[in-house]
């Protein structure tokens, strides 16, 4: 017995040094949990000591300290502590710990002060101390395993309740430990200890291993085990106990030929049978049918091929989990920006529960680092439980626990994050199996191939969206390019044809002709018109050439927009009054001095003017209207409105005719008249409007009601620039140009002419 007794008492006092070391291994994780351990595992080495001292009959060597006593206080300050420990396992509050703490407290302070009131039992265990310690044992054991019942019914997460279950179980041989204590303290030593000892190393190791085995899963897989063993050693038995019958009866033959015939006929039955009986048994135990993992991932990566786009994979994926593992609580998510920068989770398909919001997880998240460490699946309880996941920013911790989900396996295409499945928990409450997260892996990884395609699909058809406008616009280009040419050869060839004209008249002349000064005049001056003219033509070309590239220069200077559109109108005026068109000037006068190019100034409302005057019918009216505005909202500037009563221009074209060549009307169908009714020019005005607005940092765009040549609704050109140009003086400039400037294309165009 009294071996027994010391044996137990030193298995104690291993056992608690032993988990005094384990949690001093992580007490570098600063978690609350590993400090109550250590004080656990503290106070039980203390009354394994005391226990030990009292049995060996050792006398008390400091005055005052009495073992049996020492042993009933730390037994009773033991079970307070793990009430302790087991608040912090539910992660309870702190508040709650500090309550429990201070009741603790109280307690242990009682049961002194009653030991000093009572000093006579004192050295024996004494029955108000006793009684004391007992009532704080029960009030300890009661809270513990009324906290425990409480979180079984709250929690949700399967490894979460089974951590509880392995807490129960320890609570009850703790439980059981007090009862053998307190109902006999002398048996205690070989009877109550051994179960302590065995609650406490169930508790540490459910504190100190984040992941403990399923019980069930455990007890199911022992059952199976050893029902297959059960079930091949039947067979082998009933193999032996044929060969001897038959071996006996039919002595002819050897006994040693009947066994190496049943070894034979044993090593090819036993896998078969193997297989069979464990597939009967986990489909009895589990109450599921044992799959072929390889027939499902072939059936999945098959079936997922075939999804092309983004939406339709995530729901093909998930209508496999579906099949293949039977969840019912499920999300798949695209990595939408993959490759550097946030992770950007978007859900493509959820079952079971409503779709969330798209989650952002910055790259260097413990999330991520997880599975950057090679891991392939997270639960929700390892992001509860695990320190790694201390660090969690609040927001992606509330997303991800949001989701509701158990289970995020990542799917990674060369550690690239291109998408996430996440499994709610199981309908019944069960954990998922080993062979269940090996196949959700499995089927991440055919996935990632799938995503893979689907994105390329995706950005294939983005990269055809993108060659068919480019194929559009280069079309547009070319139309460009032909309408260049015909009116270019067009706008060319008639003055070219006068000058043509003119000097094989000159070359032609007869010496009577030659005898008229005024003949020869004539010819001469057709000659010089028509060249001037296509100096005209190409002189614009140029400009337009120069304001399209960004390259026109400015000569800047202080211009008053009175005189620019007095200028401008100056050569309209004989037309103006040939078609009757009323002129009117608005608020001109008034405007401020501008900082810009006058001449350029000029030649934007010429363009302007003639076009109103071109687009209006005879009696029309046309307005320039001038007043002070704004650029981008702030800027001092001033905006001038040419206004008619013409044909109007629809809305599609009302963008368009500021580009070059572009025109309302079919291109060769129009005059070069440039203030005749509809007498088109080449197409290059608006657009060199637009280069010399922009030019000054200004704009220009056209409102009107749409193209009517019956009611004739008007078309309004708004033109505006800022106060100072602020744009550099350009001196060099070549003579052709500066030639160019002097002359107007009014003066180039003589109303009668037309082609
Ligand atoms: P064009 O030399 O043909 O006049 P523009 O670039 O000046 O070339 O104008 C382009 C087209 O815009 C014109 O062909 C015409 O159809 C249309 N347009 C320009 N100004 C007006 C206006 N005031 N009213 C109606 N249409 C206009």
């Amino acid at each position: 017995m009294f071996i027994t007794e010391i044996t137990i008492i030193s298995i104690a006092l291993l056992t608690f040094g032993l988990m005094l070391v384990l949690a001093a291994l992580r007490i570098r994780s600063q978690e609350a949990i590993i400090f109550h351990l250590a004080l656990y595992a503290a106070i039980g080495l203390i009354s394994g000591l005391s226990l030990l001292l009292t049995r060996l009959g050792v006398s008390v060597p400091l005055r005052g300290i009495s073992y049996p006593l020492t042993t009933e206080f730390t037994l009773l300050a033991l079970v307070i502590t793990f009430g302790a420990l087991t608040i912090n396992l539910q992660k309870k509050e702190t508040r709650f710990l500090i309550g429990y703490w201070v009741a603790g407290a109280v307690i242990m302070a009682l049961w002194f002060v009653l030991l000093l009131n009572f000093p006579e039992p004192v050295s024996q265990f004494g029955p108000p101390a006793m009684l004391w310690s007992g009532l704080g044992w029960v009030a300890a054991l009661i809270t513990t395993l009324t906290t425990l019942t409480l979180d079984f019914r709250k929690r949700q997460a399967i490894q979460y309740i089974n951590r509880l279950r392995y807490w129960l179980i320890s609570t009850t041989f703790l439980g059981a430990g007090g009862v053998v204590y307190y109902s006999n303290p002398t048996i205690f030593n070989w009877a109550g200890l051994p179960l302590i000892i065995v609650g406490s190393i169930v508790a540490t190791y459910t504190v100190l291993s984040y992941h403990t085995p399923d019980l069930k899963l455990l007890v199911g897989r022992a059952v199976r085990y050893s029902g297959v063993m059960g079930v091949l050693s039947a067979v082998f038995l009933l193999g032996l106990a044929l060969t001897v019958s038959v071996s006996r009866y039919l002595d002819t033959l050897n006994v040693l030929v009947w066994a190496v015939a049943l070894a034979i006929l044993m090593a090819n039955i036993y896998l078969p049978l193997w297989r069979f009986s464990n597939r009967l048994l986990t489909r009895i135990i589990f109450g599921k049918q044992s799959q072929d993992q390889r027939q499902v991932i072939k059936h999945y990566s098959q079936t997922i091929s075939t999804a092309l786009d983004m939406k339709r994979l995530g729901d093909t994926v998930i209508n496999l989990m579906i099949e293949t593992l039977g969840i019912e609580k499920a999300i798949v998510f695209v990595n939408e920006r993959h490759g550097g920068g946030n992770i950007t989770l978007r859900p493509l398909s959820s079952l079971g529960t409503e779709e969330p919001g798209t989650g952002l997880i910055s790259p260097d998240s413990p999330f991520i680092n997880y599975f950057r460490q090679g891991k392939r699946i997270l639960s929700q309880y390892d992001i509860d439980v695990l320190p790694e996941f201390r660090q969690l920013a609040q927001k992606e911790r509330a997303w991800l626990s949001n989701l509701g989900m158990e289970l995020f396996v990542p799917v990674l295409r060369q550690r690239d994050f291109v998408g996430m499945l996440t499994f709610g928990p199981q309908p019944q409450g069960t954990a998922y199996y080993d062979e269940d997260m090996d196949l959700m892996i499995s089927l991440a990884d055919q996935t990632a191939l799938a995503m893979d395609s689907a994105r390329l699909f995706e950005q294939l058809s983005l990269v055809n969206q993108e060659v068919g406008l480019l194929t559009e616009q280069l079309a547009g280009a070319d139309e460009t390019k032909s309408d260049f040419l015909s009116i270019a050869s067009h706008e060319l060839r008639t003055p070219l044809t006068q000058i043509h004209g003119y000097s094989q008249m000159l070359l032609d002349v007869t010496e009577d002709e030659l005898r008229d000064p005024s003949y020869i005049k004539t010819l001469i001056e057709g000659v010089v018109k028509g060249s001037e003219r296509m100096k005209g033509v190409v002189d614009l070309m140029f400009d337009v050439t120069e304001a399209d590239v960004g390259d026109m220069k400015l000569f800047k200077g202080h211009v008053s927009l009175g005189d620019v559109i007095d200028q401008a109108t100056q050569s309209f005026l004989p037309a103006l009054d040939e078609r009757r068109i009323a002129f009117g000037k608005v608020g001109i006068q008034d405007l401020p001095v501008v900082e810009a190019d006058g001449t350029r100034l000029v030649q934007a409302f010429e363009n302007l003017i003639s076009n109103a005057i071109k687009y209006t019918p005879d009696g029309g009216k046309v307005t320039v209207e001038g007043r002070p505005s704004t650029l981008n909202g702030a800027e001092p500037a001033v905006e001038i409105v040419v206004a008619d009563t013409g044909i109007g221009i629809n809305t599609e074209h009302q963008e368009r005719i500021f580009e070059k060549f572009f025109r309302v009307d079919d291109t060769l169908h129009h005059s070069t008249g440039k203030t005749k009714f509809k007498g088109a020019g080449p197409g290059l005005g608006l657009s060199l409007v637009k280069g010399i607005a922009e030019a000054h940092r200004g704009k220009v765009w056209v409102e009107s009601m749409g193209h009517d040549e019956v009611n004739f609704p008007g078309s309004k050109f708004h033109f505006v620039i800022p106060l100072t140009a602020k744009i550099e003086t350009q001196e060099s400039r070549k003579q052709s140009q500066i030639e160019t400037r002097h002359w107007r294309r009014s003066d180039l165009f003589p109303d009668e002419e037309e082609s």
